[in-house]
């Protein structure tokens, strides 16, 4: 089958290796003029299995109210907005019951672990080095409240099959040793022994490559304007080039993996996704000092701020802002995240020499991708990942590829589909 990718990120190069495998003649278009320069380009690097909650949970709505007004909150929900943030807003409180985050805390762990097995195959298979650590994530606890919650998370996790402990601050120190120049604040932590992480870039930009060496076809700077129908059915893709010429390429299946902008291809075929683009931040610091650096992945659970080490880099990460398609830097976020550095870290690398990025989720209500198909026959999606773009991508594009070929996915679930 001729089968077109729109996007080239993590969700759209996983989906051309598996559907590649299949035989499939695979074609990937996008704008950008390399693969993983948007969304997948600076992420937090943890291929993080162990926190399958999503953000619409029971404790959600109290902490929004607490965090309203401040600039440096880690979820901050701009005003005025426009009606499809409040629409989604909404549909984000819908998720908030326990019921809701039950369900989609479960359908996450499904899938993230069987992403992690996908993932495994994938990187071994392809020889990808892509400055990946296998020591897990470390979840921090500085909140006493939130500490007391870890037992129940990681009964919750192990009733998924994962492998996760509550550990006290001194192992917390011997599983990271860095983190003794912070210790005092320390209550506790949840080692999520299943998780890793690694550069999400590299590994997307490592994957376009040996992909283009055998047999997808990758043309960058190649925007489409428009999926063609007809009578139900897709017919292929027009393109637009900058002086506004338009050309079209025929195909047999259009898979949509426009992460934020997905909405944009859909919208004139009938299809909304609930799907909006939620703006997060990081920066990227050499390591100076080696012993003051942390190798483990670390997640700040009272700051919602995650740090990976990425080879001789330190990669922080954080924060979530709803403020429609607006790209631009706020300060206050990104020196946030190096006052985080500095304060748990201290020397440790060079913040003055700090690559500063942010980039929009394709987020969904309740964190669940879309994957599947759609009412357009040959239409297929792969999009909506959320905060876990980097730990569900290899499952995702594998669990697409069966659809499409017919298959029925080896996790239950599908198709997938998010609330909104
Ligand atoms: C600050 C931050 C930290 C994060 N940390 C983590 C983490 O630690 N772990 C984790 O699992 N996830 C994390 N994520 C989430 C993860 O990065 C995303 O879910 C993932 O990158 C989404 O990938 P994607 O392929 O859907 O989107 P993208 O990477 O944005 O790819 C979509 C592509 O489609 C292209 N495109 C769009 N429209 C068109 C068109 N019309 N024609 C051609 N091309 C088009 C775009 O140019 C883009 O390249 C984080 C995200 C952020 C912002």
């Amino acid at each position: 089958m001729r089968i077109i990718i729109v996007g080239a990120g993590l969700e759209g190069v996983v989906s051309a290796w598996y559907l590649a495998r299949d035989g499939h003649d695979v074609t990937v278009l996008e704008r950008r003029e390399g693969p993983a320069l948007e969304t997948s380009f600076a992420n937090g690097g943890q291929v993080s299995v162990s926190h399958p909650e999503p953000w619409a949970n029971p404790r959600a709505p109290g902490q929004i109210l607490r965090w309203l007004g401040r600039e440096d909150a880690p979820l901050l929900f701009r005003m005025p907005a426009e009606w499809a943030r409040w629409r989604w807003g909404m549909a984000f409180l819908r998720e908030c019951t326990p019921g809701r985050t039950r369900r989609n805390t479960e359908a996450i762990a499904h899938l993230a672990a069987y992403s992690l097995t996908c993932l495994k195959l994938l990187r071994g298979e392809a020889q990808l080095d892509y400055d990946a650590e296998r020591r897990g994530v470390l979840h921090l606890f500085f909140d006493r409240h939130e500490f007391a919650r870890a037992p129940e998370r990681a009964a919750e996790l192990t009733r998924c099959g994962l492998h996760a402990s509550v550990v006290t601050r001194n192992q917390c120190i011997e599983l990271e040793p860095a983190l003794s120049a912070c210790a005092g604040r320390l209550m506790g932590g949840l080692h999520g022994q299943d998780d890793e992480s690694g550069d999400a870039h590299l590994f997307t930009e490592r994957l376009a490559k040996r992909l283009a060496a055998g047999s997808v076809r990758f043309q960058y700077s190649t925007a489409v304007s428009a999926i063609r129908e007809s009578k139900g059915k897709v017919a292929g893709v027009v393109l637009a080039d900058p002086n506004g010429v338009f050309s079209e390429i025929e195909a047999d299946a259009v898979v949509v993996c426009a992460g934020p902008w997905s909405n944009q291809l859909l919208a004139p075929l009938g299809e909304r996704l609930p799907i909006y683009p939620v703006k997060g931040y990081s920066v990227t610091l050499p390591i100076v000092d080696e012993k003051r650096a942390p190798h483990v992945s670390l997640t700040d659970e009272t700051r919602r701020i995650v740090c990976s080490r990425l080879g001789d880099r330190l990669r922080v990460a954080g924060t979530a802002e709803l403020n429609g398609f607006d790209m631009a830097a706020n300060p206050a976020r990104t020196a946030g995240l190096l006052k985080w550095v500095e304060a748990h870290f201290p020397g440790a690398t060079d913040t003055s020499a700090s690559e500063n990025w942010n980039g929009l989720r394709p987020a969904t209500p309740n964190n669940l991708p879309v994957i599947g198909a759609t009412r357009t026959r040959g239409l297929w999606l792969n999009t909506g990942h959320g905060t876990l773009g980097w730990t569900l991508a290899c499952g995702s594009g594998a669990a697409l590829a069966d659809l499409i070929a017919g298959r029925t996915p080896q996790i239950s679930g599908f198709p997938f589909k998010a609330a909104g």
